[in-house]
């Protein structure tokens, strides 16, 4: 089971999961399609290239699907804080460039085999919601070896051994059973995503990351809220919004991530109607928009490399996640300028060893995020994630990670 399952560890619980998880979800698509999917993948001469897993997006079946003690991959919505206890707090869930606290993206469950302390291993993606941060960050990535610089998109890695102080050493039943084995920190009663250290001084429940979340919650009802919960004392909590019923405008839409093969796709197997120009699909911009893109490109390799990107991402239109630990992967990406060398990717801040890349976001995430096509709205050609060769152990239960962004040469210049 281990060496067939072995492309499946990126994103799935091997070890754990096994092989009733089909049973066990009758509702669940299997992850390659059915009769090609095999002849496929034996007749792929690409030997040199490493295989790709791809995140796609489907509405969870039931609520109860992405809680933290099933180990979900999953997008938008609220973090299933991997370690429920110990978040990331003070700076580090915030933008370095605006300072308001950033929002969750998506996390990817992805242990590594033969390491016992990533035996759990999630990785996680904040982001500034703002464009302008976006932009800035762009920019000061390049600055890296010059000290920390600031961010505004964040990935943090977590892991825990298989037994832990939070979950059952056995995997999960996945009938509706399984249950954490103590609770998680307090989180904003706003955001549902950080730490609750800020208490309400009036009615001393309700919590906040932020003064920012703190002012939203006063003014759309909390200020009503409050003074019921001073004057009916025991019944107090049901007031306030339950964890994870926080405002859904304050986060984006959540989504299970599933995993799909690229190499079950056949590179010429591409729908022409379909494939054309899905990334630039949400903004619904026509061709000739995308003509003036094009030329807008000042060299050819860019051009090349856009045609490369588009056709290969074209395969697959749904994707919005490129996932690959393998020490010969690297990123798909869309513009050969703009790419990081290696000496723009730093080292481990943990363990001073060598990031190696590990999986990258691709802009059909905003279309699922309904992100809108106003000037501070996000855009991005892709981010790059760079995490620890050796998934280190050290220190803070959540380590900042490395994400490179690189953006469509037109938004660069828009500022
Ligand atoms: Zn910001
Ligand atoms: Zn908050
Ligand atoms: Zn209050
Ligand atoms: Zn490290």
């Amino acid at each position: 089971m281990e060496s067939s399952a072995k492309k499946l560890s990126s994103l799935r619980i091997t070890s754990l999961d096994g092989d009733d998880d089909e049973t066990e979800d009758p509702h669940q698509p299997p992850p390659a399609g059915p009769s090609a999917a095999a002849a496929d993948s034996d007749d792929d001469d690409e030997e040199e290239e490493a295989e790709v897993t791809l995140g796609v997006l489907s509405k969870p079946k039931h609520p109860g699907l992405l809680l933290r003690h099933l180990f979900p991959s999953k997008a938008g919505g609220i973090p299933a804080w991997l370690d429920p206890v110990n978040l990331p707090s003070g700076k580090s869930s915030c933008c370095g460039f605006c300072g308001e606290p950033l929002q969750f993206v998506l996390q990817i469950y992805a242990a590594v085999e033969d390491n016992v302390a990533a035996f759990h291993r999630t990785l996680f993606m904040f982001m500034c919601p703002s464009m302008a941060c976006l932009l800035r960050d762009q920019h000061e990535q390049w600055k890296h070896k010059h000290g920390n610089p600031c961010r505004s998109v964040k990935v943090f890695r977590c892991q825990l051994p298989r037994t832990n102080a939070f979950y059952s050493a056995q995997p999960p039943k996945h009938d509706r059973s399984d249950k954490p084995l103590c609770p998680g920190a307090h989180v904003c009663h706003w955001c549902g995503t950080w730490k609750g250290d800020k208490i309400c001084s009036s009615c001393k429940k309700a919590r906040y990351c932020s003064e920012k979340h703190q002012a939203l919650h006063w003014r759309t009802g909390h200020k009503n809220d409050c003074l019921q919960i001073i004057s009916s004392s025991a019944a107090s909590n049901s007031v306030l919004p339950t964890v994870g019923k926080v405002p859904a405008n304050t986060f984006w839409p959540e989504f299970e991530i599933k995993i799909d093969y690229e190499g079950r796709f056949d590179s010429d197997s591409g729908d022409e109607n379909n494939s054309k120009l899905l990334v630039m699909q949400r903004h619904g911009k026509p061709d000739a928009m995308m003509q003036s893109w094009m030329d807008q490109f000042e060299a050819d390799s860019d051009n090349k490399c856009w045609a490369s990107f588009q056709e290969r991402v074209s395969r697959a239109p749904n994707q919005v996640l490129r996932y690959c630990r393998e020490p010969n992967a690297k990123p798909l990406w869309a513009l050969s300028s703009g790419c990081p060398s290696n000496a723009d990717i730093p080292s481990c801040s943990y363990c001073k060893g060598p990031l190696c890349y590990e999986f990258q976001v691709m802009p059909q995430l905003l279309y699922f995020f309904v992100v809108g096509n106003q000037p501070d709205s996000l855009d991005w050609a892709t981010i790059a994630v760079y995490t620890c060769q050796g998934a280190c152990d050290q220190s803070v239960s959540y380590k900042e990670e490395f994400a490179w962004v690189q953006l469509y040469p037109t938004t660069t210049t828009r500022q």
